[in-house]
């Protein structure tokens, strides 16, 4: 048989394969006799490039690493659904369809998928093109990722051209297998199922995205040339028989009544599927109605997004420990009865301090209802008092630090109590872990479990010892062995080429975050004339007084640490002021108090501070009348409520892109109104 003849069999099997495999769940052959129909298909394909199909499985395994994503303008945009939060906010919107249509209307009700929103083009039946939605016009081209989700067809039987929308997710179980792992190798772990596929599928080496096992449902189709399809429930139905996997378990209703029943049933349920659902959505089926409905400039007029409440979970407190922190601060921490929460399993719950829990009179044995707050940190709500039995105790913070011993103080006007003591163990610990943490000196890998093995082993005392540290000095550390060993000390490696201002933040200096740093970095040339710096230097520089100022001071008089930046010098941790190239941006923000809300969809939450910041604007932490606009994310909470209380205005994260695009400060105005 020639090569290009066994090429059209082996992709042939591999798809016979793989739909037994995926989309039948019943597999004829094992995973090492399917590697090796790949294997052979890949070194065929290598040794005839001419004869690559475009409709190959081997782009399965990934390709070549990208330097960084091109840009697709959408040929639909990609548009974002307005959102109910209410049964009535649901009815509202059913007599704003019936007004406008004037006729009978039925709704198709879809979960809401917690994933990433992607967009997949064919052409001639060939998978030509996927995109993520970006800010709805343009999005990034994301093709080869795409490729690797086994669940995408590469290939459909329908010559035109084609354009659906999906979610791109990963199942409960997949998402816990890799936090393990995660865990395991001492990395930073995903805060929930949307962050980890969201991450892996912006990857640009696209076989880190082929070993994550990435999902997809697809629940719209956006484009085709010809048809005859009258109702989005036939097109789903069409969608189907071309071997999408669609939107599972959607429904038919003519009734606003009996879709809240629905909504109802699933609130509750949900967490039985086997993926996170955050919401469910309804839209208007007739495709005809549709389009007399239109769009506002946002969002289609003929469906709504109805997002689930903050999930709660009763569960037991079974003990309160306390932990001291970086600054000495005692923070008491719940231990819970481990239960499932919006993705993870929880365990623990913070109480802030001893104020909180005398307020909701929290006591150990209690049985409590547990949330997670902007559905990553969990919080205890609140107290369920009818479950007590007597047997609960009243809690009360150590009058000595749990870890030096040294008696506690709490300060007037303060609500947290602290040990003062600055040779106090625990602080000297939660310091190094301040150092290398992402904000700071982001050393990757050295997190807190690493940096308690690095101090329980005498290897460092403070931190300038992580730059002594040689790789045979941990290799033989529990839990450490040869790849995580010289990970680390590589990662230690180049965190010394870092701008100066992660290191002042790393220094720990108080009241200095990292906002504080960036402004010292900024006004002065290095960390030397920072020292050298007077009061009157220091107090006028923007966002500084008195405070801030005589901190800055206090931190270098200590002999201690002006012997620690002796060692981090000698070892040769950058101290000099990167000068940052002007990025021609726009202060289109200026002027501005922004408050960022909720877990946003593809930014991180620092990176969308970085963007405002760079565009002049100010990154505020709460709400009140003289914030300008609220970016709100998913699960966004009080902020948002106070938000809406106040009439200030709230975007989300596609708005907020798009403002990012916009080169006038005028613009932007316009578009916050
Ligand atoms: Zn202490």
């Amino acid at each position: 048989m020639d090569a290009k003849n066994r090429i059209s069999e082996l992709i042939d099997l591999i798809n016979y394969h793989n739909n037994r495999y995926y989309n039948e769940d019943s597999p004829e052959i094992s995973d090492f006799e399917y590697d090796k129909l790949m294997k052979e298909l890949i070194k065929l394909e290598e040794e005839n490039p001419k004869l690559k199909r475009a409709d190959s499985p081997s782009s399965r395994v990934g390709g070549k690493p990208l330097d960084k994503f091109n840009q697709v303008t959408h040929k639909i945009p990609m548009l974002s659904l307005s959102n109910a939060y209410s049964a009535q906010d649901l009815r509202d919107f059913d007599k704003r369809v019936r007004d406008s249509i004037n006729e009978g209307v039925e709704y198709v009700v879809e979960f809401k998928i917690d994933g990433l929103s992607v967009g997949l083009t064919y052409n001639n039946g060939i998978f030509e093109k996927g995109a993520t939605r970006g800010n709805g016009i343009i999005g990034e081209d994301i093709t080869q990722n795409l490729k690797t989700v086994k669940t995408i067809p590469l290939k459909v039987e329908d010559n035109e051209e084609i354009v659906v929308r999906g979610e791109v997710y990963i199942s409960k179980e997949n998402f816990e297998t890799i936090n393990k792992i995660q865990e395991e190798e001492g990395l930073q772990l995903f805060a929930n199922p949307r962050n980890l596929a969201a991450g892996t599928l912006r990857q640009l080496d696209s076989k880190l995205t082929a070993k994550r096992p990435l999902d997809i449902f697809i629940f719209n189709l956006e484009y085709i040339e010809n048809t005859e399809l009258k109702t989005h429930s036939e097109s789903l139905e069409y969608l189907n028989k071309l071997g999408f996997k669609v939107s599972p378990n959607y429904k038919v209703f003519s009734d606003m009544d009996e879709i809240i029943k629905h909504i109802d049933y699933w609130t509750v349920n949900r967490s039985n599927l086997p993926f996170e659902i955050d919401g469910m959505v309804i839209k208007v089926n007739n495709l005809s109605q549709r389009e007399k409905m239109g769009y506002t400039a946002k969002s289609p007029r003929w469906a709504i997004a109805y997002k689930f409440p903050a999930e709660q979970k009763k569960t037991k407190l079974i003990d309160i420990i306390v932990e001291v922190g970086r600054t000495g601060t005692i923070t008491p921490t719940a231990i819970l009865e481990p239960v499932r929460l919006a993705g993870t399993t929880v365990s623990r719950a913070t109480l802030h301090n001893e104020d909180y829990i005398n307020e909701k009179d929290i006591r150990i044995g209690d049985t409590v209802i547990v949330q997670k707050a902007g559905d990553i940190i969990p919080q205890v709500v609140e107290v369920v008092k009818d479950e007590r039995t007597g047997d609960e105790i009243i809690f009360k913070l150590p009058e000595k630090c749990p870890v030096c011993s040294e008696p506690t103080v709490r300060l007037e006007g303060e609500a947290a109590v602290k040990c003062i003591n600055i040779s106090c163990p625990a602080q000297i610990r939660r310091g190094i872990i301040h150092f290398a943490s992402r904000d700071a000196m982001n050393i990757e890998g050295l997190g807190e479990s690493i940096v308690t093995l690095l101090l329980d082993n005498k290897i460092i005392k403070d931190i300038a010892d992580l730059y002594y540290i040689n790789k045979e000095d941990i290799i033989n550390l529990e839990r450490m062995g040869e790849k995580s060993a010289s990970n680390l000390v590589n990662a230690i490696e180049k965190s010394k080429q870092n701008d100066l201002y992660r290191l002042i933040n790393g220094l720990g200096i108080k009241y200095i975050g990292v906002k504080g740093a960036k402004v010292l970095a900024k006004n002065f040339k290095s960390l030397d004339e920072i020292i050298n710096a007077d009061m009157s230097e220091l107090i006028n520089l923007e966002e500084f007084g008195d405070i801030m100022a005589n901190s800055v001071i206090q931190f270098f008089k200590e002999e201690k640490n002006i012997g620690v930046i002796k060692k981090l010098e000698d070892a040769g941790v950058n101290t000099k002021s990167i000068v940052s190239e002007d990025k021609g941006l726009v202060n289109i923000f200026e002027g501005m108090k922004i408050v960022l809300t909720g877990t946003l969809p593809t930014l991180k939450r620092n990176d969308a501070k970085e963007m405002i910041e760079a565009r002049g604007g100010k990154a505020t932490s709460s709400v009140s009348k003289s914030t300008t606009f609220v970016l709100a994310g998913e699960e966004a909470g009080s902020k948002l409520t106070k938000a809406n209380e106040l009439g200030i205005p709230v975007i989300d994260e596609n708005e907020f892109l798009e403002m990012i695009e916009h080169t006038s400060k005028e613009d932007v105005e316009m578009m916050i109104k």
